[in-house]
């Protein structure tokens, strides 16, 4: 039996049960892992709270990613050993100590990074690389604006799209969060929870607006996210940390600019293995360059997954948040 936390019953951070599990013999094309690092995302809280439908029924873990070694293999499985390093992003089962996987849906982990800064960053990473190298190719000149620039997704975006040469335009809920973006790249803040940031970001491009919005903030920034936006801007709304965009009107596109909108999530960016590859490998190069750093601001035993979501879902975290078993 192995430690696990577990949702039995949907709702807020309270259903998050610590239970003692059991973790079966891996099957045909499965890998059991023990982890060392859990990754906490803002997603965990969308299956919790039954936002997203549990894809295997109640109870469930919790927990999308994570980072560990090797300790078992299933019957046909060859590109991976017994010790190997690795790490995940997959649809739950993240928070137990050890855990079965999809090999296909495994990485191998470089030796230069480590357990806890893989499950800092396999899902906030990939998403920062798709989001940045292939939802919208952000190059030199571009004037980008990244809402909850001191969240985790949101320091790697703001660090990445710098190292690209972009302009980087942050949002962010207090002037603590505000000294965290800048500190990782943002040129210009806007504290949003007061200041008109559409107005702002007129201001601050002289009335040239941005290239491209990344909002993961969701309900709260919509539609302001579009009147930051030049005349063909794409507008890439990935996530709802504030609540889902409701009722899009398609007609808002043309009246402010011929605008592009897109929901994307990294599923469809890694469906295939070479695509998760290829993320993984762009992530290990830029993490393991020193070009991009993985702030881990917040540790939690993972008994005390309960507090980490608490504090997530209370603007009350920087950066990435992880549990160790
Ligand atoms: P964050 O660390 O960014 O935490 C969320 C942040 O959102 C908060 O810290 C807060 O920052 C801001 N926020 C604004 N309004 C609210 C609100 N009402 N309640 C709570 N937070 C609010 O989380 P993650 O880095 O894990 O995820 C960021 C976003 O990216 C999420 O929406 C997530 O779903 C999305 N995501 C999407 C993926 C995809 O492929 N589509 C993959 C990974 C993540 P502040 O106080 O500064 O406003």
């Amino acid at each position: 039996m192995v430690a696990a936390v577990r949702v039995h019953k949907v709702g807020g951070p309270e259903v998050l049960t610590v239970d003692d599990i059991e973790v079966p013999v891996p099957g045909p094309g499965q890998i059991r892992i023990k982890q060392h690092a859990i990754g906490v995302n803002y997603i965990d809280t969308y299956f919790r709270q039954g936002m997203y439908p549990s894809p295997v029924g109640m109870p469930f873990v919790s927990g999308n990613e994570g980072a560990g070694e090797v300790t078992q293999l299933g019957p046909d499985v060859t590109d991976f050993k017994v010790g190997d390093r690795v790490a995940y992003v997959v649809p739950l089962g993240g928070y137990s100590a050890e855990r079965l996987l999809p090999a296909a849906r495994t990485v191998k982990l470089p030796d230069n990074i480590s357990y806890e800064q893989a499950a800092a960053m396999m899902l906030k990473g990939m998403t920062a690389c798709y989001l940045l190298r292939r939802t919208f190719k952000v190059e030199k000149g571009h004037t980008i604006l990244v809402h909850a620039a001191a969240g985790g997704v949101g320091v790697i975006l703001d660090q990445w799209a710098k190292h690209l040469g972009a302009t980087v335009i942050g949002t962010a809920g207090s002037k603590e969060k505000g000294d965290i973006a800048k500190a990782n790249g943002a040129d210009h803040i806007i504290y949003y929870r007061t200041e008109d940031f559409a107005a702002k970001v007129k201001e601050i491009t002289g009335g040239k607006l941005c290239d491209v919005v990344y909002d993961g903030v969701g309900a709260d920034t919509f539609p302001a996210s579009l009147d930051c936006l030049r005349p063909l801007g794409m507008f890439v709304s990935f996530g709802a940390a504030s609540g889902a965009i409701k009722a899009f009107d398609i007609n808002l596109l043309q009246h402010k600019g011929s605008l592009f909108a897109t929901r994307p999530t990294l599923n469809h960016y890694a469906a295939k293995r070479e695509d998760l590859l290829g993320l993984a490998n762009e992530l290990f190069e830029v993490v393991g360059s020193g070009k991009v750093k993985i702030p881990v601001n917040q540790k939690y035993a993972l008994k005390d997954a309960r507090k980490a979501h608490e504090d997530l879902e209370s603007r009350g975290t920087t950066g990435s948040t992880i549990l160790i078993p």
